[in-house]
């Protein structure tokens, strides 16, 4: 029988997740935070041969300018490409429009600034996240060079709110991801060559109401998954940003070093493949 497998992915955008709406405890986080997290994840990637995917936003690429911290980031991206084990380094956009709300000509100069900066950088551009999960003008992504996409978490919370509408589907999602559901085994799916790769589950961050979510109950939801991607021969997608670990980070780390061990105690029997996103190019 397949193996299942697990696919990490990674948005590396440090403040242009949030352009439209800044925050300056956000701000403050992520000049705090957000290269220590950058590290410690890089550290575990290594420590247990993971490749996972860095879909980064290409301005980060841009040489320092003030203020350095939060806006541009080659350090960062030079310190995933020296990870010992190899990452993908694919994209999250240039400057992180939104796909949904957006015009083409603007999407698809950004495309084209994004692909000229991966290229300056010697960086792949086979792998691609879109900006808050908006999935949208998928042939723009195929005239970039783009050939692997992530969309958005499979699930039964998913089909509620297709059914029953967006409120209900907002508490299901909510329960979801409080209670150890397990979260969907997903299959890489092609659309005319472009291939499309759900997610299973975000790695939820600890501010707010969500603190309250004990991070066993999310490290248990991801073993459920990877489970699921062992006895189905199927894939367990989670993906994160860095910035899920700005609150509680310790515990959050607790939490991903769970997962990540679990994974590689099933790797090494051999019932499980850890793949970055670039490897379902094909
Ligand atoms: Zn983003």
């Amino acid at each position: 029988m397949a193996a299942g497998q697990l696919c990490i992915s990674i948005d590396l955008e440090l403040a242009w997740g949030t352009w439209d709406k800044p925050s300056a405890e956000t701000h403050a986080r992520c000049a705090e935070l957000e290269r220590t997290i950058v590290h410690s994840l890089i550290d575990r990637f290594e420590a247990r041969e993971i490749s996972a995917t860095w879909a980064i936003v290409g301005k980060l690429l841009e040489e320092d300018r003030e203020p350095a911290e939060i806006w541009y980031a080659p350090d960062l991206i030079e310190a995933v490409r020296a990870t010992r084990c190899l990452q993908d380094i694919g994209s999250h956009s240039h400057a992180h429009p939104y796909f949904g709300e957006t015009d083409r000509e603007t999407l698809r100069r950004d495309l084209v600034a994004a692909r000229a900066a991966h290229d300056r950088h010697g960086l792949p551009f086979t792998s691609f996240v879109f900006p808050r999960n908006q999935v949208a003008h998928l042939d723009l992504l195929r005239e970039a060079g783009v050939r692997v996409y992530r969309s958005v978490d499979h699930g039964w919370h998913m089909a509620v709110r297709q059914r029953l509408g967006k409120t209900l589907g907002r508490v299901a999602n909510l329960a979801d991801k409080t209670f150890p559901f397990p979260p969907a085994v997903v299959e890489p799916i092609t659309h005319d060559g472009l291939v499309e790769l759900p997610s299973s589950m975000l790695l939820l961050g600890r501010n707010g109401l969500r603190r309250l979510v004990h991070p066993l109950v999310i490290a248990g939801k991801a073993v459920l998954g990877l489970e699921r991607a062992r006895l189905t021969g199927g894939l367990f997608h989670l993906w994160f940003h860095p910035s899920n670990f700005y609150y509680e980070m310790d515990r959050q780390f607790e939490a991903l070093d769970r997962i990540l061990d679990h994974a590689c105690k099933l790797r090494d029997r051999g019932t499980l493949d850890v793949l970055p996103m670039s490897a379902y190019a094909n």
